[in-house]
């Protein structure tokens, strides 16, 4: 018999939802003593097994459901299983022919709570971000080198998440050998060098490649500022499309080191582009005192909200960038503004970039909403997954 987790009287209502998360408060008892990451079977008050999930004992959310069958057994077969399902429906995506690097397991989503596989080229980076997904690494890395037939994968299960779960932080190369820093990787005709090792999450933000690919289309003959540039993703994509002028900003000189190889790899060596090492905050301000003005403003901050308790402090913020940079936008310009805080959700976001126009005093339009590219799917019943959204703005 496999632990059993019961749930109070009535809180087995979204897991019939197929919610795939239990927290702490709906948990009436445990039984059985589970190791952490072990399975259990999940009971609602009245008896019945209505799911099996991994214990996360450590966390507020104390079990993620692997499957709402619990009759299933979680095993390497269940656990292949999805890899495959999750490598079948990205061979049929468009990214397939537009990209040699996408996002092939996204969590929850995949039905793998926890576990993020990004694929650059011939290398995957993953993280083993939940206790359940950490007790099957290694049944999980085998099955992923098999099916993908990777020469390396990289792990970096270095994110801030992980401490939440009670696991230390693990980086590294988990399978097969890789000696070179970087990995090549080509979207959309645009060449990018991927520091996975050292880079910021798993080493490129590929959530945002048709977004790129949409503001490359935009851009031509146009004066643009890319906020938050990281390794230069909007910016190179900009330059592709022809802007006359780009500056991109970025706190991290690191991420401009790999911004200016980006430059390299796509013969846009003398390019007009300044790439500046600056606080976000401070130098559109000081743009803004200068009155500098641009023909389209990316902005694309990191996680202000990573959940919603911190979603005032992460609306103070983000009022407070989207303001300045309406204020830098020239008569006709428009502004792409981005939020990947799941605390955050799009009716909100939207009137906090409404609220910075009026404070602006800018007339301005929604012209278009941005998702995350469909390598990153939403499960219908999981919201949380919905993290990375956009408005393009358009002033009048
Ligand atoms: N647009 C990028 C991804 C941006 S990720 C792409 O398409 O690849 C967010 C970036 O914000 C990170 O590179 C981080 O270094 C930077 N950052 C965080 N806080 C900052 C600040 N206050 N000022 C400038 N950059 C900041």
């Amino acid at each position: 018999m496999i632990p059993r987790l019961i749930l109070k009287a009535g809180r087995d209502k979204s897991i019939r939802r197929r919610h795939p998360w239990v927290f702490s408060g709906a948990v009436e008892r445990v039984e059985g003593a589970p190791d952490r990451g072990a399975t259990l079977a999940i009971h609602a008050a009245d008896g019945r097994a209505i799911a099996l999930a991994a214990w996360s004992p450590a966390s507020q959310i104390r079990a993620r459901i692997w499957t709402f069958d619990a009759d299933a057994s979680i095993d390497a077969d269940f656990l292949r299983a999805a890899i495959g399902r999750a490598l079948d429906f990205r061979k049929r995506l468009p990214v397939a022919r537009h990209a040699n690097a996408y996002r092939l397991i996204h969590g929850e989503s995949d039905g793998l709570p926890g576990l993020v596989v990004d694929r650059y080229a011939d290398v995957l980076v993953a993280q083993f971000l939940a206790a359940g997904v950490e007790r099957w690494r290694d049944t999980i890395l085998d099955a992923l080198a098999e099916a993908t037939g990777c020469e390396a994968i990289y792990e970096r299960s270095d994110a801030e998440v992980r401490t939440l779960e009670g696991l230390l932080p693990r980086a590294g190369l988990a399978r097969g050998d890789r000696r070179a820093a970087r990995c090549a990787i080509v979207e959309h005709g645009v060449n990018f060098r991927v520091d996975f090792e050292h880079g910021q999450k798993t080493g490129f933000f590929l959530d945002q490649r048709d977004n790129r690919q949409r503001i490359r289309e935009m851009a031509g003959g146009r004066t643009v500022l890319d906020a938050f540039c990281y390794s230069g993703g909007f910016a190179i994509a900009a330059l592709a499309g022809g802007a006359r002028h780009v500056t991109a900003i970025d706190s991290s000189g690191a991420a401009l080191d790999v911004a200016r190889e980006n430059l390299i790899a796509n013969d846009l060596e003398g390019a007009p582009i300044e790439l500046r090492e600056a606080d976000v905050f401070a130098h559109l301000r000081a743009l803004r005192d200068e009155r500098a003005q641009f023909d389209l403003v990316v902005l694309d901050p990191p996680k202000f909200a990573p959940t919603a308790a911190q979603a005032r402090n992460a609306a103070r913020a983000y009022k407070d960038i989207n303001l300045l940079a309406l204020k830098l936008l020239a008569p006709g310009g428009c502004l792409a503004t981005f939020s990947c805080s799941g605390g955050v959700p799009m009716d909100l976001f939207q009137s906090i970039v409404a609220g910075a126009a009026v404070d602006a005093r800018v007339d301005a339009r929604i012209i278009e909403r941005f998702g995350a590219a469909a390598d990153h799917p939403v499960a219908l019943n999981f919201p949380e997954g919905d993290y990375l959204k956009g408005l393009l703005v358009l002033r009048a």
